[in-house]
């Protein structure tokens, strides 16, 4: 086996106490490609302890905000020291094509880690207007405590990034706790941490599976979790931490509405479209998915974006021109599958794909790119998220009905709209439930604008100063002046 990887916990790399081990493997193969420790309940007991120990430990607690920032920095430039192998086995862990593990997937790993060095100086707290007399008011932020970061199996290595840089910056300590599915990347990266001179016990990573990450959440002595998953296990996770009221943050699902208005410029619309649903296989959150398009163009976009769909090559993300590559695993697969059944079964119109591509890749996960038209709202596939290469053609007659349909979901992650017309962008933009809104564009992060979503799609905000408020407890200090 190619890789072999185990616990990270207080400093020290550890096989699990019960020496259990599961394997990983490459989604375009079905090949095993390593084999990692697989963490249970006295893990994650030793890592909690090994946390809370390092919180308090004058080498964490007493480094000076400088000196937390330049230990930020070094991990960002670690990363790009290891940029090329690191998204060679995010690809080949994950599936995602070369391309978008490089442009994507690391450069916001490394992006992330330098926008948090530069808040570890600039966290401050204020003096109150209080109205008692002879009295003086100012509060703090202080590390809210040991914090586990439970993350998903679509951007690995990024979305635990973006836990474990602002938790770091606001001078937590931390478990990281990887998809089952991709652990090898957040391995590498507790590596780099190790590397970069952060104090044994600050980052633990524990590869594992729900049971790990069910016992992290529960833990008495875990004061926050912060969670990018499913919808489902985010309602578990809220559950668990209720024990001992931890602060939750939570990136769930979403089901994006992508509105195509009269005026669009169809050709930008279906280039943004398609890239801004299909990026990674369609396996992102924010993927626009439910395409809202004004009934006298929608022929017309429907067929050109069936076209570029079929056109676009499916196949190994290591292949340079791979543009679909695999979903993430076979469980996915037919989570996909069974989906795309029931749009056939409720009477959608399958105008591309819809079925396993030919071609030699048998063995791996691969779906072709789907496009459905006469989609309604009450069908599965414009309710559910798929997660996979699957566009939903909705047509509208009254934009005045627009918003009220964007907002027929649980979710409300992020959304988007396709106009030239000024008012329509912004009165949308306002009237539609997400997180984030893009206007003729992609479904862009980055570290200085908020990310998260309303109702099911979760709770608070991850990135900007929006995380710092995340991970850091106000503490308000009164002193007698008389
Ligand atoms: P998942 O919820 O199955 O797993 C996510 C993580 O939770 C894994 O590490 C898993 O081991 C762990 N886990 C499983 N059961 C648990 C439990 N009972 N308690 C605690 N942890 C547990 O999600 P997934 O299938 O890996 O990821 C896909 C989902 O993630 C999609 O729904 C997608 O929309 C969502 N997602 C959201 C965002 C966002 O920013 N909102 C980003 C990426 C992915």
């Amino acid at each position: 086996m190619e890789f072999r990887e185990r616990l990270l916990i207080g400093g020290r790399w550890v096989d699990a106490v019960s020496g259990a081990e599961f394997k990983t493997y490459d989604p375009a193969t079905g090949e095993p490609l390593g084999v990692v420790a697989d963490a249970g309940v006295a893990d994650v007991d030793a890592a909690v302890a090994a946390a809370q120990q390092a919180l308090v430990d004058p080498s964490w607690k007493g480094l000076r905000p400088a000196a937390r920032a330049r230990l930020l920095w070094k991990v960002a430039d670690l990363i790009e020291v290891h940029a090329d192998e690191l998204a060679e086995l995010e690809t080949r862990d994950q599936g995602q094509p070369i391309g978008v593990a490089k442009t994507v997937s690391l450069s916001m790993a490394a992006e992330v880690f330098r926008y948090y060095a530069g808040w570890c100086t600039k966290i401050e707290g204020h003096t109150s207007a209080v109205s008692i007399p002879n009295t003086m008011h100012y509060t703090r932020r202080e590390p809210v405590g040991v914090c586990a970061l439970i993350t998903p199996w679509n951007f690995p290595l990024m979305i635990a990034a973006w836990k474990l840089a602002p938790a770091l910056a606001c001078g937590n300590t931390v478990i990281l706790k990887p998809a089952e599915q991709t652990p090898l990347t957040t391995v590498a990266l507790a590596r780099l941490c190790v590397e970069a001179g952060i104090p044994p016990g600050v980052v633990n990573c524990l590869t594992g599976g729900p049971e790990a990450g069910a016992a992290l959440s529960a833990h008495p002595d875990i004061d926050k979790v912060s969670f990018t998953g499913s919808t489902e296990v985010g309602r578990k996770i809220v559950v668990a931490a209720s024990t001992n009221f931890k602060r939750v943050t939570l990136e769930l699902g979403g089901k994006a509405p992508s509105v195509i208005a009269r005026d669009a410029d169809i050709d930008d619309a279906v280039a943004g479209n398609l890239q801004g649903a299909l990026l990674n296989s369609g396996q992102v959150c924010a993927a626009y998915t439910r395409f809202f398009v004004d009934s006298k163009r929608v022929d017309e976009f429907a067929d050109k974006i069936a076209a570029a769909a079929s056109a676009l090559p499916v196949g190994p993300g290591m292949a340079p021109e791979t543009v679909i590559g695999p979903l993430a695993s076979p469980e996915h697969l037919a989570h996909v599958e069974r989906l795309v059944k029931a749009g056939v079964a409720e009477g959608a119109q399958l105008v591309t794909g819809g079925a396993r591509p030919d071609g030699g890749l048998a063995n791996g996960n691969f779906y072709a790119p789907t496009v459905f038209s006469g989609v309604t709202d009450e069908m599965t596939i414009a309710r559910e998220e798929i997660f996979g290469p699957v566009l939903s053609i909705l047509s509208y007659d009254d934009a005045g009905e627009l918003a009220e349909r964007a907002n027929n979901t649980e979710y409300g992650l992020a959304a988007c709209i396709w106009t030239k017309d000024l008012t329509t962008a912004h009165n949308l933009a306002a009237s539609i439930r997400a997180g984030s809104v893009f206007v003729n564009m992609l479904p862009f992060l980055d570290p200085a604008a908020p990310w998260g979503g309303f109702g099911a799609s979760g709770w608070g905000r991850e990135m900007s100063s929006n995380a710092i408020d995340e991970f850091t407890e106000t503490k308000g200090v009164w002193v007698n002046l008389a």
